[in-house]
């Protein structure tokens, strides 16, 4: 049989993981499938997803800067898409296109798989409030932690994403705003979901935040340690890159599309080695 056709449509495109992930995935399930890069007009989303369903397209991972995009091009959003305001993986269906995201399922299943750490009544610190943080709330929610403080440089922004996920909420108090410097305590797990990092740039919050259990991510990934990993692990934390979070966000892609979930520790070491290599 022909591969089922998918790709992923980013602005700028050429250097995305995706293909090589997915391409192991598929070799690992023995799941026919091809999986190409497809560069998107930055005003011709909508466009190019549609030729793309017309000639086969059975699925699509959407990145920067068309999350949204995709959120508007869908005719059916899965709960967690529609809590995140944002789509990073579409199927193509006969008469749908599903808008799914899987960003903040790939966030978890890092943190609690890979890195081995409980969410279950801890106090969690994400920083940004933004598209990649709104993605991860729902996600880490349901994993019953005690607190999700957002602090975001803007702390309004904040405040309107706590207001958002009030229904979710357990009880009093699980998900608080404030900015960067009044972050107070230490928190087992503090995730940077700004785009500071890209600037080199470190989101000025106490250095009391960390202590000696701390689990520090940065979504950001590359072949040296940001400026924000490098602070955490000089306060003693734990620190970790957004790399496993892009492989584990790709597996659960795969699973909505195919219904196989596929192994990561292989996969994840392996370029892992790469990007050491490339440093
Ligand atoms: P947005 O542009 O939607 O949000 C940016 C956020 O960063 C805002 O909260 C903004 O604050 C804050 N910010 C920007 N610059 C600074 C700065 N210099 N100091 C402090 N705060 C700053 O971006 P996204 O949410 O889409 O993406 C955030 C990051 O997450 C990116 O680096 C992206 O690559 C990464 N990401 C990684 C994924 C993975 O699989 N590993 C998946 C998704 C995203 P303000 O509101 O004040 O402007």
């Amino acid at each position: 049989a022909a591969p089922a056709l998918y790709c992923v449509f980013g602005n700028p495109i050429a250097h995305s993981k995706s293909p090589l992930i997915h391409a192991a995935f598929a070799q690992q399930t023995g799941e026919v499938i091809a999986y190409e890069r497809r560069l998107a007009p930055l005003d011709g989303f909508a466009l190019a997803a549609r030729s793309f369903a017309a000639e086969g397209g059975r699925g699509a991972n959407v990145t920067v800067p068309f999350k949204l995009d995709a959120c508007a091009l869908a005719t059916e959003l899965t709960p967690r898409a529609k809590a995140a305001g944002a789509v990073n993986t579409l199927r193509f269906e006969a008469d749908a296109i599903v808008g799914d995201n899987t960003d903040g399922a790939g966030l978890v299943a890092d943190i609690v798989r890979n890195a081995g750490v409980a969410l279950a009544g801890k106090r969690i610190l994400l920083l940004g409030a933004g598209g990649a943080a709104r993605g991860v709330v729902l996600p880490l929610l349901e994993q019953g932690p005690q607190e999700i403080v957002i602090a975001n440089r803007t702390v309004a922004t904040a405040i309107t994403l706590v207001t958002q996920f009030a229904d979710a909420v357990k009880h009093d108090g699980q998900l608080q705003a404030c900015g960067f410097e009044q972050a107070q305590g230490s928190f087992d797990v503090i995730i940077n979901a700004t785009s500071a990092s890209l600037a080199g740039d470190l989101p000025p919050v106490p250095a009391s935040v960390f202590g000696p259990q701390t689990l520090a991510l940065d979504m950001m990934y590359g072949a040296q340690p940001t400026v924000f990993m490098d602070f955490a692990a000089s306060h003693g934390a734990q620190v970790r890159d957004g790399l496993g979070m892009l492989v584990e966000q790709a597996a659960e892609a795969f699973y909505v599309w195919r219904g196989v979930r596929p192994q990561t520790q292989q996969l994840l070491a392996e370029l892992r080695a790469q990007l050491d290599t490339a440093a």
